[in-house]
């Protein structure tokens, strides 16, 4: 009743979920940077218990109060309640790194025997996870990549003899680092085919790429969506932190496995995330402004062979329409192949002036860097030559400098190559 308009999520990301009055009126959740809290009768623990371990639902006016921070903790809970803003998702937990949600996901929904059909390319800790890590517990990976229909993924799956064992399609869109786009629609129905009486298969979709502002994969049909909050949502590379957020009945039981797993991200990261929330749309919108003339300027420049940048998709092709019907923002990651190849990517690289030689993507600061050697080593060679990562390949991830001079950068780095 209170809130009778309708507040934008930028618009609470300063206040959503929190009370001054229970923290001497501070403006700011103070870091609640304690283990354990203290019940004021033994029925109240008790009361606590029973709904953490979901023995009973809360009640409709019940007010639950804090346990023990690996269960809850303010700094958690309210930062998870604002994440669930942008995605509008039921629930949201959060982990202390990007690879502890996804891994979590992945172990909390899959079983020995099952299989995990995953878009190609993914994020170099999630092939690991999918092809070294998963084998070793019986559970089998199966890629596909965006040129497929849903028709060749279905062949395909039935092929491998895998059709009653497809428990989790799980989709990394845009793909790191050639921003190839999946059509989650697309996953959303094969997933439904080969779901049965017995068994759900869930959708999960990595939507780093897209931060929570300009992609939302839960109104495509997603059960889940990851982030990696290290990268966008953090923003300002000095912190290690993961999300997953979705539907209730699958939200239980990854908060659940958390619990176990105690994988949560700590206070002082909550709180640092919580901060970096505030900013977020102010940073992404400048950081995709900036994109725009990067990319313009690659794509001029004679010492450049090709640009992968989604702004620069054209109409009338199947990537640019699921842009269209997923997308609100280009984005603010730019690839580029260099004439040559690995010589001259690595001139380039080594010959930045402004921006910074890393791996990680989203920050305040632009990043450079060369997925075949760096982020994608460990792909294997067939699979790098299917998806474009070449030697001459240089991936950027755009920062919110002034745009000349990340343009000057560019500029005199190539002039050396
Ligand atoms: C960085 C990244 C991850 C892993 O996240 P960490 O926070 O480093 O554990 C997963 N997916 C994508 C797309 C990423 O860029």
């Amino acid at each position: 009743m209170m809130n009778s308009r309708y507040f934008h999520p930028e618009s609470l990301m300063m206040s959503h979920g929190y009370k001054p009055a229970l923290s001497e009126g501070a403006i700011k959740c103070p870091i609640f940077q304690t283990s354990t809290f203290v019940f004021n009768s033994a029925e109240e623990g008790k009361a606590f218990f029973e709904v953490a371990y979901g023995q009973r639902e809360k009640q409709p006016n019940e007010e639950l109060g804090l346990i023990y921070s690996r269960l809850n903790n303010p700094d958690l809970q309210i930062l998870e309640e604002r994440l669930c803003l942008w995605d509008e998702a039921d629930e949201c937990a959060v982990f202390e790194s990007g690879m502890s949600a996804i891994s979590t996901v992945m172990l909390e929904f899959l079983r020995p025997g099952d299989v995990i059909l995953y878009s190609k390319p993914v994020y170099g800790g999630t092939d690991h996870f999918v092809n070294k890590v998963l084998p070793q517990y019986g559970i089998k990976g199966i890629g596909f990549t965006s040129l497929q229909s849903e028709s060749d993924i279905l062949e395909m799956i039935d092929a491998y003899g895998a059709k009653d064992k497809v428990k989790l399609v799980y989709v990394e869109t845009p793909a790191n680092p050639t921003n190839a786009l999946f059509d989650l629609e697309l996953c959303r129905k094969v997933a439904d085919k080969l779901a049965t009486e017995e068994k759900e298969v869930v959708v999960c979709v990595d939507n780093t790429y897209m931060g929570p502002l300009w992609q939302h994969p839960l109104k495509h049909g997603a059960d889940l969506v990851v982030y990696s909050a290290t990268k966008y949502i953090g923003g300002h590379s000095d912190l290690i932190a993961g999300a997953v957020l979705g539907k209730q009945k699958y939200m239980q039981r990854v908060r659940t496995l958390r619990t176990f797993l105690g994988n949560m991200a700590g206070p002082w990261t909550g709180w640092l995330l919580m901060r970096s929330l505030e900013t977020l749309k102010v940073r992404m919108q400048q950081q995709a402004e900036n994109a725009v003339k990067v990319a313009d300027f690659l794509a001029d420049h004679p010492k450049v062979e090709k640009v992968y940048y989604l702004g620069h998709l054209k109409e009338g092709t199947e990537q640019y329409q699921i842009f269209k019907k997923q997308l609100s923002c280009a984005g603010a990651m730019v690839s580029f192949d260099v004439k040559g190849g690995e010589q001259e990517a690595f001139k380039f690289l080594n010959s930045l002036k402004l921006i910074k030689l890393a791996v990680s993507l989203g920050s305040t600061e632009s990043l450079a860097e060369h997925p075949a050697t760096m982020t994608h080593s460990d792909v294997s060679i067939e699979d790098k030559q299917a998806m474009g990562i070449s030697a001459k390949l240089v991936r950027l991830s755009i920062g919110v400098e002034h745009h000349a001079d990340i343009i000057w950068d560019i500029e005199q780095a190539l002039e050396r190559c």
